[in-house]
């Protein structure tokens, strides 16, 4: 059965893929149906954007869609960035300035800890719904590994680890992130459905 990622973000599709790799699902990206979709997240939650993602690209392609809605909550920031760590600091900033800018709110704090969090929905075209959720804790570092890299990923250090997800890479990073928790969870759901 085809499932469609309803995701523009590369770095998602990779990590999606890789984690849902075992699964009997035939993983597919919007670029390779040639859809482009363009989706107003406008929820309050990470669990209502998942949703509204999922809906929107199961009901404009028909296949079965599953939807990653995430971001990074930073402790001494009140929980910003959040929902909008997306969008954190305007459209005009890529990646890595809205990593600079996390870090340039940082400055001084010594309280270093956040969590990456992430919701997950998955929307058959017959309208069944699953829905999963998964954290990560960890601190931000002082400084980015690199100027490269998926998101926060150059700054987050997971729990128990000293080194960022960057340095991590996807091996130690996909069983123990925010993702890979939720998608197992996720999983478990599918195989009591099935
Ligand atoms: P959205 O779920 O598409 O609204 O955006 C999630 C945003 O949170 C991404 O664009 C990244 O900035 C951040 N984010 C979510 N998951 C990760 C991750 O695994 N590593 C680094 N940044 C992440």
């Amino acid at each position: 059965m085809k499932l469609l990622l309803a995701t523009n973000n590369k770095h998602k599709v990779k990590e999606m893929t890789e984690i849902f790799a075992d699964m009997d699902y035939e993983i597919i990206s919007p670029k390779d149906i040639g859809l482009v979709l363009d989706v107003d997240e406008n929820g309050t939650t990470f669990a209502e954007n998942a949703m509204i993602k999922a809906k929107a690209f199961c009901e404009a392609s028909g296949y079965a869609a599953l939807a990653d809605d995430s971001g990074l909550v930073v402790e001494c920031l009140g929980g910003e960035p959040g929902v909008y760590s997306a969008r954190y600091g305007g459209e005009g900033l890529d990646d890595a300035g809205r990593t600079q800018l996390l870090l340039k709110n940082m400055e001084g704090k010594t309280d270093r800890r956040a969590a990456f969090v992430c919701a997950i929905a998955m929307v058959f075209p017959d309208g069944r719904l699953l829905t999963a959720e998964g954290e990560c804790r960890g601190n931000i570092a002082q400084k980015a590994y690199s100027s490269q890299g998926f998101g926060y990923d150059p700054v987050f250090v997971p729990e128990g680890f000293d080194k960022t997800f960057t340095e991590l890479g996807a091996e130690i990073k996909n069983p123990i992130s925010h993702r890979g928790r939720a998608l197992a969870e996720l999983k478990k759901k599918l195989e009591k459905l099935a």
